[in-house]
């Protein structure tokens, strides 16, 4: 499955989270480019409270900090049972209906 990241269109490099200019080049040309969302699994922690009502029917969540392969680091959600390190891969997912997430799964 691919995901979007932010891509400068100067110097190639890939911003996350997006920014209004290239973190790298400071250029305006930016774009989203779908990309194969492959990487190394750095860390995981485990939330188990949420002050949003709407979360805690779903605690405790489990969160990744994935390396791609692209060069960003992401943070996401996470399928149960994933250890560091390893490799994984994004997929998008849905946690409500019309909020779409990153979660990191085996690859
Ligand atoms: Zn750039």
């Amino acid at each position: 499955m691919t995901i979007s990241i932010q891509r400068c269109q100067s110097c190639g490099t890939f911003n996350y989270p997006a920014h209004a200019v290239c973190g790298n080049c400071l250029s305006d040309a930016l774009a989203d480019c779908a990309i194969e969302g492959r990487g190394v699994l750095l860390a995981l922690s485990t939330v188990h409270h949420s002050l949003d009502p709407e979360w805690r029917a779903h605690l405790p969540v489990q969160l990744a900090t994935v390396d791609l392969d692209c060069g960003v680091q992401v943070i996401c959600f996470a399928e149960p049972g994933l250890q560091t390190p390893a490799r994984v891969c994004l997929a998008p997912s849905q946690d409500r209906p019309g909020v779409w997430i990153a979660r990191a799964q085996d690859a």
